[in-house]
């Protein structure tokens, strides 16, 4: 398999793909060292992810220049995704003694009822490209701490970063069987849902998730997905800094060049304000450079992958046809790489693309509303359910309103972001099933209930 660099079109690497004979392999070898892992005190194992922490630390430079070569993600903000990956581990080893060890839940004269958390046995993590150390993470860290075997297969558009992670995690101490790698696109995806992994977590698409779900619903074993979003914000009409969230809320809407799961994929604006927002929104995006993703002043860098370019167009001539208004960009630029303009679209209306569809890219539509209840119809008019955020200088103006909305994750005065003290999970087309936090670290084990009669 050919790795090509998106801003460049070369060919940076080939790796050798998996077969069923050498997943099989691998599978073998998973499962002899998964127990011995397991065996190991909890303690043991949660030191072997603060070394991995550590590792990335240490090589975070050139971590980030490979990860930045392979899915063209500005270097600046690749560093931010292996702090990120960091800071989340810390939290997962910090707190994983907490929610992982045996619980004494009652006793009663010689009756003692505790929980024990067992590992899952070997499972696979089928991931997604847009931030591999940041969704790998939120699976295999837990994963392994919990004592399972894991069969990781990253995207075939993050593959290098895969194999960097596959060693630090070998350079810090798990063992050689314990943690492996799937290598390959779809059709290797597709022979791990052939195999009788313990639990399945996968990141990516709506699709695939789906698609994935019905396999795997044979195997009666857990199944989690978290999948795409198409997150909606909406702007009151009481904010006092107009400019500043116009600016946060148009970084939540392109950081990663709009490639990211709870990216703002739509705004609802109260038409009080609607045109002070508008005209700042529309400097921050114009203010932002598109160019080579090595360079440190560069925002926004190519797509990742190149057949996103005709989905984005789509939705741009979608829109235009339908009566929608581009204040700017609209094309895929031309030249080397598989860049886009960063497009802004206003006059959307929900019978658009743009409003429904999960865009993926440096593209939003923005509407302007006349009420609370309007955005908050709006807001909900969707198949999916990943994040929702309401900017408004009240508390409990918007809390009100984020509880009515089916969504995993509710934002008060900001967005595009997650944080692993809190469960990540999506809802309807979204996902299945939460990683992160208390509920992310369980979610890879199996409590056993022990009824204890007799005197200690
Ligand atoms: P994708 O569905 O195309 O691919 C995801 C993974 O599935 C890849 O490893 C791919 O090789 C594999 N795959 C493809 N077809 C398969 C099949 N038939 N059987 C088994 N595996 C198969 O998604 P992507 O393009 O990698 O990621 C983008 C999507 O992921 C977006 O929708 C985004 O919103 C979503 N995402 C969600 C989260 C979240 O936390 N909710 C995080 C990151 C990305």
């Amino acid at each position: 398999m050919n790795i090509i660099n998106p801003a460049t079109e070369e060919v940076i690497a080939t790796v050798q793909v998996d077969s069923p004979t050498t997943l099989e392999e691998k599978y073998r070898r998973l499962l002899a060292a998964q127990q011995i892992w397991a065996q190991l005190p909890l303690g043991e194992r949660i030191n072997t992810l603060i070394r991995f922490a550590a590792l990335l630390e240490a090589e975070s430079a050139s971590l980030a220049e490979i990860l930045t070569a392979e899915t063209g993600k500005p270097l600046q903000q690749a560093k931010n995704e292996i702090k990120g990956a960091i800071s989340r581990i810390n939290w997962l080893t910090t707190n994983a003694e907490r929610y992982l060890s045996d619980e004494l839940m009652q006793e009663n004269g010689t009756v003692r009822e505790c929980i024990s958390y067992e590992p899952l046995g070997v499972i696979g993590n089928i991931s997604a490209w847009n931030y591999p150390y940041l969704v790998g993470v939120n699976v295999f860290v837990p994963a392994l701490i919990a004592g399972n075997g894991v069969l990781y297969k990253p995207s075939e558009y993050a593959t290098l970063t895969g194999l960097e992670i596959d060693r630090l995690l070998k350079k810090a101490g798990v063992p050689d069987h314990v943690f492996q790698l799937a290598i390959g696109d779809g059709p290797v995806g597709k022979m791990m849902l052939d195999m009788e992994l313990a639990g399945y977590f996968f990141t990516g698409s709506y699709h695939t998730g789906k698609y994935i779900y019905e396999q795997v619903s044979q195997k009666m074993v857990p199944c989690q997905l978290e999948l795409g979003g198409k997150d909606p914000l909406y702007i009151a009409n009481d904010i006092s800094n107009i400019k500043a969230v116009a600016e946060a809320t148009a970084d939540g809407a392109f950081y990663n060049n709009g490639q990211s799961c709870c990216s703002v994929e739509r705004i609802y604006v109260h038409q009080d304000i609607y045109d002070e927002y508008l005209d700042y929104f529309v400097q921050q995006v114009k203010a932002w450079t598109v160019g080579n993703p090595l360079d440190d002043d560069v925002y926004f860098g190519p797509l990742t992958r190149k057949l996103q370019i005709n989905i984005l167009e789509a939705q741009v001539n979608d829109a235009l046809a339908k009566g929608a208004k581009l204040l700017c960009g609209g094309k895929a630029i031309d030249g080397k790489g598989f860049y886009f303009e960063p497009t802004i679209l206003v006059d959307v209306t929900h019978d658009m693309l743009i409003m429904k569809e999960e865009s993926f890219g440096p593209i939003i539509g923005i509407m302007s509303v006349r009420s609370d209840e309007e955005a908050l119809s709006l807001m909900q008019d969707t198949d999916y359910g990943l994040t929702a955020g309401i900017y408004t200088d009240s508390e409990a103006r918007a809390v009100s309103l984020l509880k009515k909305i089916d969504a995993g994750s509710a934002y008060w005065n900001c967005c595009d972001r997650v944080s692993a003290a809190v469960p990540w999970s999506g809802r309807k087309h979204s996902g299945i099933g939460s990683t992160l936090s208390h509920q992310g670290l369980r979610a890879f084990t199996k409590p056993k209930a022990w009824h204890l009669v007799g005197s200690k």
